[in-house]
């Protein structure tokens, strides 16, 4: 084995662990190999959980004024490195830069957010709940809690998690993913540089070996999951049964719902940047585009236009619209589910496999690139109407009113995100009221909630309570106390053997 070039990150300190397993990283645009990430077993996941929990204490301890200090030192240092982030994005992942730096934008948000920590920890209190008495309640942290990221938003969804974990006074034990890990060391760098305290922040390299010791760990308190739906249950399930408090965020199928009054020049553009965008490779990527009435007729010869004239380039050139596949794995899954949706009867107006790879940059020809797709008359039963691609493939369904549009919609067993383009104030108002969604846009393609309002989705998109960032997430890492206060000057003599009521 050659030695990993990227390692752990246990209590301040680089390690290359003790499992001597590692796996190849790749550069999508190329399709070579980049370096080789280190996989954690148990041990190396017993060293992370001891340093965090050794480390725990004294940062729990640490004036939320003092924490929030850390982060806006932190804060300051993000904003100095954030294009060398997006480049490290573009490196291993293979979006565009100018993409990669809008999820360090949006990553960046969570961490100004998490600078309020002190007035997001206030607590409530009620002077003279009864004669003599006041009642307070204060949120404290949990101890040690991690976060287990996907492939598609490296330094984003990190994001989403450790700043509001460790501002409320945990500390935190991040597993990103195996396909693109070097931004969690460049982060760990920039928190070190900050002034967090050795254990407050580890990284772990691996995968599901990582994710079981981190579940089956007594001392880990909380998990956060963002990844695939069979593995957000697989976690949700096997974390309860440890006893953790879970956050699990599955995946996603996003519609789009053009109604016939909407200004059509803005929905195509929405459509072929949300469809496209990041190769499609978000959990909010809009998916399936809901054609409601005449306007299947009127756009989807544009779209098709547009999905044929895409620029697909090396993410690094600036004008690139859309970079390549993340990984050879996930290029065949998409190509094979275009297959299907053709063996199922679907119109495939434009195929993104007739791609041709010379015009993407040097050195790319051997790089996993595919060009966008476009599916019309695409129905409910079809595998690639109800299964998630996850790929740069959006499907045109036609439908006759918005009441057909929102049963479909519903009836999906998605509910991440969904948008509707209209001119309509009560279609509208409707639409968002009676959707079975977790996040809305109303001419809004990709509707990411902002730091403050918390990002989650409903039915098989996400597994638990309370959704990540914002004040649910401060919720999700913390736990109520509540303290009832009297001294002796109010306290009457003699045993009371009734239940307590205010007096
Ligand atoms: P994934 O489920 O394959 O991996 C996610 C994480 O789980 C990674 O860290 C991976 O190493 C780990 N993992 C993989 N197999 C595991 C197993 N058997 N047991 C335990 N852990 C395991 O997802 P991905 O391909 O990295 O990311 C894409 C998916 O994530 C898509 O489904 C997308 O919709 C979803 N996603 C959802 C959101 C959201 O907020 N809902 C956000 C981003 C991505």
């Amino acid at each position: 084995m050659s030695n990993p070039t990227i390692q752990h990150y246990i209590n301040g300190q680089m390690s290359e662990g003790t499992s001597g397993q590692s796996q190849d990283v790749f550069n999508p645009a190329t399709g070579k190999v980049t370096g080789r990430v280190a996989l954690a077993n148990q041990d190396d996941v017993g060293q992370a959980v001891a340093a965090a929990s050794a480390a725990f204490p004294a940062w729990a301890d640490t004036p939320p004024i003092r924490r929030a200090r850390v982060m806006f030192k932190f804060l300051e240092l993000l904003n100095r490195h954030k294009d060398e982030l997006a480049e490290a994005i573009t490196r291993e992942h293979g979006k565009v830069f100018t993409d990669a730096q809008g999820e360090v934008a949006r990553g960046i948000d969570i961490v100004e957010f998490a600078c309020g920590i002190p007035q997001l920890l206030k607590g409530d209190y009620t002077e003279q709940v009864s004669t003599g008495i006041d009642n307070w309640t204060t949120r404290q942290p949990l101890g040690v809690v991690a976060g287990i990221t996907p492939f598609n938003f490296p330094v984003m969804v990190p994001m989403w998690m450790f700043p509001v974990a460790i501002a409320a006074g945990n500390s935190f034990i991040l597993k990103p993913s195996p396909i693109d890990p070097s931004a969690s060391l460049m982060v760990a760098d920039l928190l070190k540089q900050a002034g967090l305290p050795d254990g407050v922040f580890n990284v772990v390299q691996g995968d599901k070996t990582a994710v079981e010791a981190l579940i089956e760990h007594p001392d880990v308190m909380a998990l956060s999951f963002v990844g695939s739906t069979p593995i957000a249950n697989l976690i949700y399930e096997n974390g309860a049964r440890h006893g953790k408090r879970i956050q699990a965020l599955g995946g996603a199928k996003n519609h789009m719902v053009v109604m016939p009054d909407a200004d059509m020049d803005k929905a195509v553009d929405a459509l072929i940047g949300a469809a496209y965008g990041s190769a499609g490779e978000r959990c909010m990527a809009i998916s399936v585009a809901v054609l409601v009435g005449d306007v299947a007729d009127k756009i989807v010869p544009r779209l098709a236009e547009r999905a044929r004239d895409l620029k697909v380039k090396n993410g690094m050139d600036l004008d690139a619209e859309m970079g390549p596949i993340v990984s050879a794995a996930a290029h065949q899954r998409i190509t094979g589910y275009i297959e299907k949706g053709v063996n199922e009867g679907a119109s495939l107006i434009v195929d993104g496999r007739e791609f041709n790879a010379s015009g993407t940059g040097d050195g790319c020809d051997e790089g996993f690139w595919m060009g966008g797709s476009l599916f019309d008359h695409v129905t409910q039963e079809m595998t690639i109407y109800k299964e998630e691609i996850f790929g740069p493939v959006l499907a045109c369904v036609r439908v006759p009113d918005i009441a057909t549009a929102i049963q479909l919609i519903n009836d999906h067993e998605f509910g991440n995100g969904v948008s509707c383009f209209t001119e309509s104030g009560s279609v509208a108002r409707e639409f968002g009221r009676r959707i079975q969604i977790g996040m809305v846009g109303i001419n809004v393609p990709i509707p990411v909630p902002m730091a403050w309002h918390g990002f989650g989705g409903w039915k098989r998109s996400m597994f638990g309570d309370t959704h990540a960032y914002g004040e649910e997430g401060v919720r999700f890492y913390t736990r109520q106390k509540s303290i009832m206060q009297r001294w002796s000057d109010s306290i009457d003599a003699g045993a009371e053997f009734v239940m307590p009521t205010a007096k």
